[in-house]
């Protein structure tokens, strides 16, 4: 008896894993004719000044809105286009778009852009900003790279030549999810970034007195290197209070506003600049 119940749940298990496996494989063929057929959408986050309240720029975040299984959320996606190489034309694509997007903003505006480890492993990431940056008509200054500290971790020599030939053409570098990974600290002595994002898991327990002073510590650290501090994923007013005080400079999340659709950012922006 024990030994019937076994085998079913073994051939359940099996089913289940054919299920997730098919189910993987046709999102793949989704996302490929998604990239094929330009189906991705950028949309905005905006970054504000913590001290003026006003805003200095905006994410870009990939949107995947799915024909039968609406929107599909980066986490899922990403690590697919990761795995596949789709991440190459997709982040392409991002940078152009990001760049043509901000090019009609008010001159003050940046653009953050993510890109992925796996865009460094191969040749052609300088290009690839070169042409976004000139096919837009935006100076260098207003782009700022997003990298998590896994760009530094595989191949930290080529990694960090990539990055400082990008970064003296005058775009920004900017450290994302700070304090999320195995030995955060020793990446900021690997490169000199414009910008250190701390991660949303430390904004939620601002409240507790040991990870205020950490954070503390972190815009102490930003500051001596002459990096901006952003903390992300403001989602309350005593969470933009506390980083306040600890001395954030910048801030994101969506006690200011969720990521927008393209034609709402300049509508952010005058609404806000009107709000001041
Ligand atoms: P990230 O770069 O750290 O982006 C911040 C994420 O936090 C975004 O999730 C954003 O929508 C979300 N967020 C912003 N404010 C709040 C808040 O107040 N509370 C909460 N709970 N979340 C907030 P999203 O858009 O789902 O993106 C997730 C991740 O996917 C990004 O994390 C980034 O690592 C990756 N990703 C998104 N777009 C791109 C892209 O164009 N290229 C690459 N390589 N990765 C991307
Ligand atoms: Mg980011
Ligand atoms: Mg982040
Ligand atoms: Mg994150």
């Amino acid at each position: 008896k024990a030994k019937a119940a076994g085998r079913n749940t073994h051939r359940f298990y099996e089913t289940g894993m054919d299920a997730a496996l098919a189910e993987r494989t046709q999102l793949e063929i989704d996302l490929r004719e998604a990239v094929r057929a330009g189906g991705l959408a950028l949309a905005f986050q905006p970054i504000m000044n913590a001290a003026a309240g006003t805003v200095s720029g905006f994410e870009a975040l990939m949107r995947w809105p799915h024909p039968r299984r609406g929107m599909v959320p980066p986490s899922e996606f990403i690590p697919i286009a990761e795995e596949t190489g789709l991440i190459l034309p997709l982040g392409d694509w991002a940078l152009r778009e990001a760049c043509r997007a901000a090019a009609s903003w008010p001159d003050e505006m940046r653009v953050s852009v993510n890109v992925s480890g796996v865009q460094f492993q191969r040749p052609g990431l300088e290009q690839s900003v070169v042409g976004a940056l000139s096919a837009a008509g935006l100076p260098a200054e207003r782009l700022e790279l997003e990298i998590t500290e896994s760009v530094l971790m595989q191949d930290s020599e080529a990694a960090v030549s990539t990055l400082l030939r990008i970064r003296s053409l005058g775009v920004r570098i900017a450290l994302d999810d700070f304090g999320t990974g195995y030995s955060s600290l020793s990446y900021l002595r690997r490169f000199p970034f414009d910008k250190i994002k701390i991660d949303r898991s430390f904004i939620v327990e601002i409240d507790d007195p040991e990870t205020a002073a950490i954070v503390k510590a972190i815009v102490g650290l930003g500051e001596r290197s002459g990096a901006a501090i952003t903390a992300e994923g403001v989602e309350t007013s005593a969470q933009f209070e506390g980083v306040r005080q600890a001395g954030c400079t910048e801030v994101q999340g969506y006690l200011f506003s969720p990521p927008l659709p393209a034609e709402q950012a300049v509508a952010f922006v005058n609404r806000q600049k009107r709000a001041a």
